[in-house]
């Protein structure tokens, strides 16, 4: 959100500096499984979802940079009948919002998609979705945003934030930066700034189970996910070869004090015998490496964006709850509409951090 957010900012002519204590990138988003997925999100969250699929379109000719978008289609496969109508629930509110579903009964399954759910009885198909290469595209935003002129300032630990006539003083372990706006993009961190705002906000701080497999000959083109009445997972298969998978396994707690997430090696097992339900092919492969990363969830699954509440000048953009990778260039080109000219065309009131004011 903050490399991106930098980035529109700078092309609307603004001065902005992007401070991070850590490397740029290196927060939840590196950790991400890259989906690019619009199905089954919040309806409301849609419009923002549309304005970063349109920048997601364009994203090599923005960055001068391939992050490895590709729209291979997100493809939800189905398994009981329960989750079948979750499914059609779901498409029919969905159309209105301008996102349409394709539905394949079991027979288009097996034929455009041999492999795949062996026992599935039905699928949803997003055509336009599919992935980006996690590890890419916050340093690309960066660097885009630095060629136009935003300052960034990675490894610059920020001692404390005071208010000042004009705006803000941030201390940092490289002097005092004043600015009149200050956008508080720091993931799952984000509730510790506010916090200095009065603004209380109930995120905790999960890791989602990530592991991949060895590189096997390339025959996935989709993002696969499933509907579940339980904890769906999903895979994507890397241009490599490998399968990266996710899910069917509950987050697991990060310690606040250090932000580190640990995949838990102990769920592996239990993670697999979902993942292998949408390629069975997976139950002789070998899984090479787990890991995680510390995602701020608000308890209404909803992130916090827009002005402060109690602080004029101060924006938030935090909380993304397990879906911000999909939304982060449409984040950060609301945040900079918002900021610059004092309203923002993609409707952001669902996520105002005032739901939360006593
Ligand atoms: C394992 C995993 C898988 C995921 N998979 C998907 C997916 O497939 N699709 C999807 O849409 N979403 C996914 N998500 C969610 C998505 O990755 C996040 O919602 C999104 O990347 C959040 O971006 P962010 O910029 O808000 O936070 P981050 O990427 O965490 O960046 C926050 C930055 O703030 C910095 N920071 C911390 N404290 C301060 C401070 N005081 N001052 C300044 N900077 C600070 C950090 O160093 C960090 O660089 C996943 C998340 C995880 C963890």
């Amino acid at each position: 959100m903050g490399t991106s957010a930098a980035f529109f900012l700078a092309r609307r002519g603004i001065t902005v500096t992007l401070i991070d204590p850590n490397a740029i990138g290196a927060g939840a988003t590196t950790a991400s499984f890259g989906n690019i997925r619009r199905t089954g999100r919040f309806l409301p969250q849609l419009p923002l979802a549309h304005r970063s699929r349109a920048l997601w379109g364009q994203a090599k000719d923005l960055l001068g940079r391939d992050v490895e978008f590709r729209a291979t289609g997100h493809l939800r496969l189905i398994f009981d009948a329960a989750s079948h109508a979750d499914m059609r629930r779901f498409a029919d509110a969905a159309a209105p919002w301008g996102l349409s579903l394709e539905e394949l009964d079991a027979a288009d399954l097996r034929r455009r998609f041999p492999g795949l759910g062996a026992d599935a009885i039905s699928a949803s198909f997003s055509p336009q979705d599919g992935s980006a290469n996690p590890r890419l595209v916050g340093p690309a935003f960066a660097d885009a945003a630095a060629r136009i002129g935003a300052r960034i300032l990675p490894h610059t630990k920020v001692h404390g934030i005071a208010r000042t006539d004009s705006g803000f003083a941030v201390q940092t372990s490289r002097g005092t930066l004043e600015s009149a706006v200050l956008l508080n993009c720091v993931g799952a961190w984000g509730k510790a700034i506010a916090a200095q705002f009065g603004e209380d906000v109930p995120l905790t701080m999960h890791g989602p189970q990530m592991g991949v497999t060895e590189p096997l000959p390339h025959r996935v083109l989709p993002v696969v996910g499933m509907w579940s009445q339980e904890i769906g997972a999903y895979l994507r298969q890397v241009e490599r070869g490998n399968i990266v998978f996710g899910g069917g396994v509950a987050r697991t707690p990060v310690d606040p004090q250090t932000g580190h997430a640990k995949a838990d090696p102990q769920l592996l097992r239990t993670q697999l015998k979902t993942v292998v339900r949408l390629l069975p092919a997976l139950r002789d492969v070998a899984v090479i490496r787990q890991w995680s990363g510390c995602e701020g969830y608000v308890a209404d699954d909803l992130p916090v964006m827009g002005p402060s509440g109690t602080t004029p000048g101060l924006f938030h953009a935090f909380g993304f709850c397990g879906h911000g990778f999909q939304l982060g260039p449409g984040v950060g080109d609301a945040m900079a509409e918002l900021i610059a000219t004092g309203t923002c065309e993609t409707p952001l009131a669902p996520f105002d951090i005032k739901r939360f004011a006593p």
